[in-house]
């Protein structure tokens, strides 16, 4: 069920029954030429909206904002800051916790958001078991067929899966990756290799892919059968995960 159907006495008493809330976390950037701004929001958001009917779950609003430095320079990517960010998640998850919820999973569309939203649940983990489910990791462990990057074929065949129009493949640009030097290469838009190491270079997306996509699966593939399949594969794992987490205090 979705908290914002809800009166605060229904809600109170549905929380004697411990149920399980479900959180989506988003973020509003360039994902190059072809695929939208709102891939980050509009992902997560559709894997909690396919779980949020279980017995017991109560999803929560998608927060649509996420901390992207990185992407200062593209239009439409709005970076509100890791203390922002921080401060949002803290005070939702507080107010659950106060209201009596012992049990939280965030659906993470974006890796930026990372660091805000384990340190706000951390912080606020005592009595609370409170999961993170950064969805792309997650479809890459399931299968590694889906392991993808920033704007590739895995997140935008995601976006077409859910609404195939908003993606315009017909506009895709192929670009040339600028590297620090011949032998230290970037691997995605931070980490790099260098002999048989990585390493993390810190830049502006700008100054290393000129369209904005990153990743190493061809973005030209992208199409919403394989996204379709990949989401499935997260809402059954999804599924399964909350059935057991049922069993939790
Ligand atoms: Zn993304």
């Amino acid at each position: 069920m979705k908290i914002e159907d809800l009166t605060w006495k229904e809600l109170e008493e549905q929380i004697k029954n411990n149920p399980i809330f479900i959180l989506p976390i988003g973020s509003i950037e360039q994902h190059g030429s072809h695929s939208t701004l709102g891939t980050d929001y509009v992902i997560p958001k559709y894997l909690c909206e396919q779980i949020e009917n279980i017995e017991n779950v109560i999803s929560l609003p998608a927060i649509p904002y996420g901390v992207c430095p990185y992407h200062k320079g593209f239009p439409g990517s709005f970076d509100i800051g890791y203390n922002t960010l921080f401060n949002i998640i803290y005070k939702i998850i507080e107010t659950i916790k106060n209201d009596g919820a012992k049990k939280l999973i965030i659906i993470n569309g974006h890796g930026g958001n990372t660091a805000a939203i384990e340190d706000a649940g951390t912080i606020l983990s005592e009595n609370m078991n409170i999961i993170v489910v950064d969805w792309w990791n997650l479809a890459g462990n399931l299968n590694p067929i889906y392991k993808g990057g920033h704007g590739d074929k895995q997140e935008t065949s995601a976006v077409m899966a859910i609404k195939e129009s908003s993606v315009k493949l017909n506009l895709l640009k192929k670009q040339e990756m600028k590297h620090i030097s011949e032998n230290i290469k970037f691997s995605d838009s931070i980490n790099a290799n260098f002999q048989n190491g990585s390493i993390k270079i810190l830049k502006n997306v700008k100054e290393i892919v000129e369209d904005g996509w990153v990743g190493n699966l061809d973005p030209s593939e992208s199409n919403a059968e394989f996204g379709k399949q990949m989401l499935n594969d997260v809402i059954n794992y999804l599924i399964n995960f909350i059935e057991e987490f049922k069993k939790a205090n």
